[in-house]
């Protein structure tokens, strides 16, 4: 089948072409995101593959259909950038990897409270430029501390269960509580107890109405002083601005993010040699206890291969007439 790849790095390239070599579809690989102005480039292809930052609201799908397009292959787990009623109602098939490496990710989310709780990030300029002082450089142990865990999914569970490994004590929040956290001594409670007792916070739920901005002014006012915030989900569960007034007054003590709500216009370029116009953003960096991650939670050898692999196994059981295994429609969605 015909495919157009937009959000093309030179990484995607490599291990969809190297998957493709069992798979044989004829992939055509395009730089741009995909937005209304570049959907034009997809003229006449059949199936699309795009991903966390591309848009697909209802004109972008509009218009891919108009023009031959019938199934869309996201290669990520999430997919709040799709409009799934509009597919729906237009018959476009919405395929994603749901769960390609969620080891990758929680492995991430760990490595960034181990760096703000020993202040990594600062001990390593600090020895590169000759200084051996510790001044400023205490930390904390995660053992006996409390860990809560908003989502209890795949990747959740697996952040959770590393956290338990360092003798954590584990509170959980989730419209659906998963037993293999229960099994790990984790208690399930109410987002405010959650907030309320926990050292460190950690958001594995996906991107829905509901969770829109669920870390606010308000949210922040019910946790710990000096509570330390991870964020490797999506961008817009936190609102940012309130984060950053947190940070100020030192409500926050630390903060580890991996995505951030106005990602699309920063992250996956090199702009090393731009003006960051985004005031919030700059804000954030001069933080010494803010460490921020470009979307890289996910990117693994492992996760990429199997990405790869399974967006073309989707592309390739549409083209056969079968239902591809990582179909998603709005039907399927769990509306809390
Ligand atoms: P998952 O579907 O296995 O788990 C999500 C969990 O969140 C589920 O248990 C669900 O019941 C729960 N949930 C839903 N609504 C909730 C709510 N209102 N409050 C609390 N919990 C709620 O998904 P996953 O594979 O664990 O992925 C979690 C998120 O991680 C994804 O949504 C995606 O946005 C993000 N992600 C980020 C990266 C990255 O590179 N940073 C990579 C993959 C996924």
């Amino acid at each position: 089948m015909d495919i157009a790849v937009f959000s093309t790095k030179p990484y995607d390239r490599q291990f969809l072409e190297e998957a493709n070599q069992q798979a044989g579809h004829r992939l055509v690989f395009f730089e741009p995101r995909l937005t209304q102005q570049t959907c034009p480039l997809a003229d006449g292809f059949p199936a699309v593959c795009a991903f966390v930052n591309d848009e697909l609201d209802a004109g972008v799908l509009l218009t891919l259909w108009k023009h031959g397009t019938r199934l869309i292959a996201m290669r990520c787990a999430g997919f709040n950038n799709v409009d799934l009623r509009s597919a729906g109602q237009l018959g476009l098939t919405i395929t994603r990897v749901p769960a390609y490496s969620p080891r990758a990710v929680a492995e991430h989310t760990v490595g960034l409270i181990l760096a703000l709780a020993r202040k990594l990030h600062k001990a390593y300029n600090r020895v590169r430029e000759g200084n051996f002082a510790l001044d400023g450089l205490l930390g904390f142990e995660l053992n006996g501390h409390t860990a809560g865990v908003i989502g209890t999914g795949k990747i959740g569970a697996i952040a959770a269960q590393i956290l338990a490994g360092f003798d954590c004590r584990l509170l959980a929040h989730d419209v659906a509580e998963n037993p293999a956290l229960q099994s790990i001594g984790g208690r399930y409670v109410t987002l405010d107890e959650l907030f309320a007792q926990s050292d460190l916070i950690t958001l594995h739920c996906p991107l829905v109405p509901q969770t829109f901005h669920l870390i606010n002014d308000e949210a922040l006012a019910k946790m710990k002083q000096g509570v330390m915030l991870i964020n490797t989900s999506r961008g817009k569960l936190i609102d940012t601005e309130a984060v950053v007034r947190a940070l100020k007054s030192g409500k926050i003590g630390s903060l580890g993010l991996d995505v951030y709500e106005e990602e699309a216009d920063l992250f996956f370029e090199d702009l090393s040699n731009r003006v960051i116009q985004d005031d919030v953003f700059a804000r954030m960096l001069t933080f010494p206890n803010v460490i921020i991650t470009g979307h890289q939670a996910f990117f693994t050898h492992r996760a990429l291969q199997a990405i790869a692999e399974e967006t073309l196994a989707n592309v390739t059981a549409f083209e056969q007439g079968q239902a591809p295994l990582g179909t998603i429609t709005a039907a399927m969605v769990k509306r809390p």
